[in-house]
């Protein structure tokens, strides 16, 4: 077992750690301890990093996506098409996109999925966003690549029925989604799959 550490600075760098999600407070103090032996070559540069990233990273007004620039790279590539919009619960689902190199379209990260046990309703989501990208004939087609979770199936029934009277096809990624499973943990061929034989909803 790791002493405790005893400097008030150290203690509140251990908090912080433990705020991270599968961190816990041994891992927390390990990771201290860690960062600490590789003070030159680790500790300094990702403080460095954090700060940087924490200044120069925003949310994209228009898809949601994080990047340097706003809007971000992607809304700005030219070789996109802005007439798709692919709708995800978070950055890390537009990552997992992205990494199957499949989609060319454009995005629409939610910031989340209805769920009653963590309290988010559709005003916590980015549904206003999507409904006005939806309006105005810009958009032909809407993309529902939410997780085939129960969190994840509702809010997809929830924006199919927002967006019915809007001038859009909503598709749905098809099979290779099993029940229950997480974008972010598909691989890259079966999430291909899944988007390239797209259902209507
Ligand atoms: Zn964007």
């Amino acid at each position: 077992m790791n002493p405790a550490p005893s400097s008030a600075s150290l203690d509140h760098l251990v908090k912080l750690l433990g705020k991270l999600p599968g961190i816990g407070p041994r891992s927390a103090r390990r990771l201290a301890l860690h960062l600490l032996r590789k003070k030159e070559t680790l500790m300094l540069p990702l403080a460095s990093t954090l700060a940087a990233v924490a200044e120069a990273v925003t949310a994209c007004r228009q898809c949601g996506n994080l990047d340097t620039t706003n809007p971000c790279s992607l809304c700005r590539d030219p070789m996109r098409n802005a007439r798709v919009l692919c709708v995800v619960e978070s950055v890390a689902d537009l990552w997992a996109l992205e990494r199957s190199a499949t989609y060319k379209g454009h995005y629409h990260v939610l910031g989340g999925v209805l769920s009653a046990l963590s309290d988010t309703s559709p005003d916590d989501l980015r549904l206003e966003q999507l409904q006005a990208r939806c309006q105005g004939g810009q958009t032909d087609e809407v993309i529902l690549a939410l997780s085939a979770t129960l969190d994840g199936q509702t809010t997809a029934h929830y924006i199919a029925s927002l967006l019915e009277e809007l001038p859009v096809t909503v598709t749905r990624l098809a099979q290779g989604v099993p029940v229950g499973g997480e974008l972010d943990y598909l691989d890259e061929g079966t999430l291909s799959a899944a988007l390239l034989s797209r259902l209507p909803v």
